[in-house]
């Protein structure tokens, strides 16, 4: 038999996938893979049942249909003051995960490079690597998650084709500040590259402010800018991604998309089409509503002795284990307290290329569960750590 592809016959299931299968053999409390314990908005779920009730249910649009497509240009208006033609600057996808395996496809070619910044989402490196391209990755300092900036700038050369950046960071929250992106434009600007900007939690921020580096002075002509309904509206199952980029740029990505999913299901486009019509004080419940759950885990860890790290966004917080006195890695210990304490994390040295030189005492934990759950976890962690 000949080989299969070679990146991805390598990959293993992804962390995410293997944590919650393993909270699940052991009955544990999942706050590893984040995904809300709720159902999301019952306006928008009835909303898409009526849609599937009384059509359409035939192909829609390749780039999405019409309401839905008016509807990213004026929510990143409203929220950002971006300036987008819905015609020929936004595009539905199957979730951000589709748009960023778009953006890949419709930018590299083999031999071209990106920079990633690490700890990195999962699923960039196979994506690029399948494309020819090689990555190559940044590492923030922890505990503040500090960007060296002569680190970063040296990560760029003559090969470099782009950029990818999520801020809101998964996995450790952080939110870039005006500063550090202003430098990170800089540095795009000098090396002449493009930005895929992995935005899914932008509305997810707790007293901080989400900045699209595509706002910034000579950057909107670079900038693919990814964002997730499943994100906004609690709906994680429902992969609609919301992409908005100049025309040319999203000409490249929207001719990757026209042959991997070509289209969405149009019942949902237009459920989160009516949902980003949502007043302002939809978005900024939701916020509030995480901080608060940040805040209780936090506090929950804290007193079962892990020490947490600052979070300003996403449905993630990292914590550093050592204090714990734990004798083993994060991966033991993320498979420990699965089967011993009944609450499941993920090792954030699973976010590193070279995960036998990562940090192996972090782990990460999602907040975005009911309060009670929350407390039932860090009580578990308590007891068994006491
Ligand atoms: N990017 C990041 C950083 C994520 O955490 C996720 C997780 N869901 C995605 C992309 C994928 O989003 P979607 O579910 O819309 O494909
Ligand atoms: N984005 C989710 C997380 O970081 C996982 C999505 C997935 O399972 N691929 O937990």
């Amino acid at each position: 038999m000949k080989p299969a592809n070679a990146v991805f016959s390598k990959q293993d299931a992804t962390i995410f996938s293997v944590m919650s299968a393993l909270a699940a053999e052991h009955g544990s409390i999942d706050l590893g893979q984040g995904y809300p314990d709720g159902e999301g908005p019952e306006d928008l779920r009835r909303a898409a049942a009526r849609y599937i009730m009384d059509g359409p249910n035939q192909y829609p649009p390749m780039a999405g249909v019409v309401p839905l497509r008016q509807a990213i240009a004026a929510h990143d208006s409203r929220f950002y003051g971006i300036d987008a033609a819905w015609q020929t600057e936004t595009l539905v996808t199957s979730g951000a995960t589709e748009a960023l395996a778009a953006s890949f496809m419709g930018l590299l070619n083999p031999g071209d490079e990106a920079v990633v910044i690490e700890p990195v989402y999962d699923s960039y490196r196979p994506l690029i690597e399948a494309m020819g391209g090689a990555v190559r990755p940044v590492r923030l300092h922890p505990p503040a998650w500090t960007l060296d900036r002569h680190e970063f700038a040296a990560a760029f050369g003559a090969n470099t084709k782009l950029l990818v950046l999520n801020s809101p960071m998964n996995p450790n929250g952080k939110v870039f500040t005006r500063e550090e992106l202003t430098f990170i434009a800089e540095t795009v600007l000098e090396h002449d590259c493009f930005v895929v900007c992995d935005e899914v939690y932008e509305h997810l921020t707790f007293g901080v402010e989400h900045i699209p580096l595509m706002t910034l002075p000579g950057m909107a002509e670079r900038c693919v800018r990814i964002g997730s309904a499943g994100k906004i509206f609690s709906v994680t199952g429902w992969k609609v991604g919301l992409v908005t980029a100049r025309a040319e740029l999203m000409s490249a990505l929207a001719k990757a998309h026209q042959f991997i999913t070509f289209t969405v299901p149009p019942a949902l486009q237009l459920a989160v089409a009516e949902g980003l019509e949502k007043e302002d004080v939809f978005f900024s419940r939701l916020a509030q509503d995480l901080s608060l759950k940040k805040e209780r885990l936090a506090k929950g860890l804290t007193t079962a002795g892990f020490e947490v790290l600052p979070a300003s966004g996403t449905y993630f917080l990292a914590a550093d284990i050592t204090p714990l006195g734990f004798n083993g890695t994060d991966v033991d210990f993320c498979r420990h307290i699965t089967r011993q304490a009944g609450v499941t994390a993920i090792p954030l040295s699973a976010f590193y290329a070279d995960q036998q030189q990562a940090p192996a005492h972090l782990v990460r934990f999602c907040f975005c569960k009911e309060t009670a759950v929350l407390d039932e976890a860090a009580a578990r962690l308590k007891r068994h750590f006491d």
